[in-house]
């Protein structure tokens, strides 16, 4: 039997991606999701991230499903984007809450299986947004870059039980979120981009199945890009 894994925001878009090839590689996938269940064959469960109390509740019918969750991916995230000066306090707020805060309450309720199991993985997505900065993106970015600290942080104080923390940091991957954005902005970033293309969904998943798999098992603390060379190793 495979390992329990949890992708939280994995019913679509790049979370749909990586519990994809989690469950290709033969692992028992769990997915958390907000308002639309996932396709069949995974564990959805639904679970705002930014409440306590739905997190807890979800980590509790995973371990009865699938055991304690060995495998975390903190994929969910929103965006509130403007301009700094018309940044209200709810857009700072709530993608804080769900893009960082989210993302510590799903690791700190795994981390106490992962003790008990003394091992695990622990996959943040961020964004090269986090790493970069974008003009409109003040709450988003900070939120991002918010997920490096807090990983290597983790890193350091569980690395001893056989614990990793990474985190992956993509550039701009077609999905829902980057539908949304205005021609003009898409072509901007294009020109940016030495591949002079966005992402694709599954591109950021083998990323995250790698750092989840035995092979990378020397490897914590660490931002892995997969961006199409736009950050440079930033
Ligand atoms: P989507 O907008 O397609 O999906 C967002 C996911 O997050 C959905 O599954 C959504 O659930 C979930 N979610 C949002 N808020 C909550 C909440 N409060 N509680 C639980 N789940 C929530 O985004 P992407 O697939 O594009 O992005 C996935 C991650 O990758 C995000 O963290 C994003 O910041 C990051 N990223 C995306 C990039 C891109 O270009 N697309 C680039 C870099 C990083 P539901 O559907 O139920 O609302």
């Amino acid at each position: 039997m495979g390992r329990s894994v949890l992708v939280t925001g994995g019913n679509r878009g790049i979370g749909l991606a990586i519990a994809t090839a989690f469950k290709e590689a033969g692992d028992q996938v769990a997915v958390t999701y907000n308002s639309s269940p996932p396709p069949e064959g995974f564990l959805g469960v639904k679970c705002d991230i930014t409440d306590q109390a739905q997190v807890d509740a979800a980590f509790e019918t995973i371990q009865e499903q699938h055991g304690p969750v060995e495998v975390l991916v903190a994929n969910a995230g929103i965006t509130r984007d403007t301009l700094l000066l018309r940044m209200s306090d709810d857009d700072w707020d709530s993608v804080i809450d769900t893009n960082l805060t989210g993302s510590f309450r799903v690791a700190r309720r795994a981390a106490k299986g992962m003790l008990r199991l003394r091992k695990g993985r622990i996959v943040f997505i961020s964004s090269v947004v986090g790493l970069l900065g974008q003009a409109g993106q003040v709450n988003y970015a900070a939120s991002k870059s918010g997920l490096v600290g807090m990983a290597r942080s983790i890193a350091r104080e569980l690395g001893s039980r056989g614990i990793t923390a990474n985190v992956v940091a993509p550039g701009f991957v077609e999905t829902d979120m980057t539908a949304v954005l205005p021609e003009d902005t898409v072509k901007q970033y294009l020109g940016q981009i030495p591949l002079g293309r966005f992402g694709r969904t599954e591109e950021i998943a083998h990323a995250v199945r790698w750092l989840a798999s035995e092979e990378a098992g020397y490897i914590t603390g660490a931002v892995i890009p997969v961006d199409g060379g736009i950050g440079m190793g930033n």
